[in-house]
């Protein structure tokens, strides 16, 4: 059986050939509303930075929080997205997540795969491994990538390349 992370890599690389043109930033809000799904900014409780809800026979709604930056709301879209391929992949059509914004979140095996899901889709390791060694700063590998600069950071550290800055 494949890891858990490697059925994540390679369902956002599916994902990414299916549903994006090779663009960066990837669009996760887009490839959502691609997928039928409505993508609201809210005002969600205070700590989440967003959920995913979809009801039997409904498409589902993301909510992103309104008080985060947009590209803290890019990730947290991508992650949503994440859920709503791990469930598509178990048939399961009647469920919701909520997140939060503290790492301290306790993760089980659906937020590791939206982890994971989220920063390939994100930050594909081709793509990303090719700006770091090109010598794109931190600040422009965030703006390429539409990420967070700890989101660039520990994308780094997981691949193993050394921004230079
Ligand atoms: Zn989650």
């Amino acid at each position: 059986m494949a890891l858990l992370k490697e059925v994540a890599r390679d369902k956002a690389e599916d994902v990414l050939d299916e549903y994006w043109d090779g663009t960066f930033p990837v669009d996760p809000v887009r490839i959502a509303q691609t997928l039928g799904m409505t993508v609201y900014e809210a005002t969600l409780p205070d700590g989440e930075s967003g959920r995913i809800v979809k009801e039997p026979h409904e498409d589902a709604a993301i909510y992103l929080s309104r008080d985060d930056p947009p590209q803290r709301q890019n990730y947290t879209a991508a992650h949503e997205l994440g859920h709503w391929f791990e469930r598509a992949m178990n048939d399961d059509d009647d469920y919701s997540f909520v997140d939060h914004r503290a790492d301290s979140q306790q993760k089980d095996a659906h937020e590791w795969f939206a982890e994971w899901f989220a920063a390939h889709l994100l930050m594909p390791a081709h793509d990303f491994i090719a700006a770091v060694d090109e010598g794109l700063s931190l600040a422009r590998l965030t703006r390429k990538f539409g990420v967070s600069r700890a989101a660039a950071r520990n994308r780094a550290r997981l691949l193993g390349v050394t921004i230079c800055d």
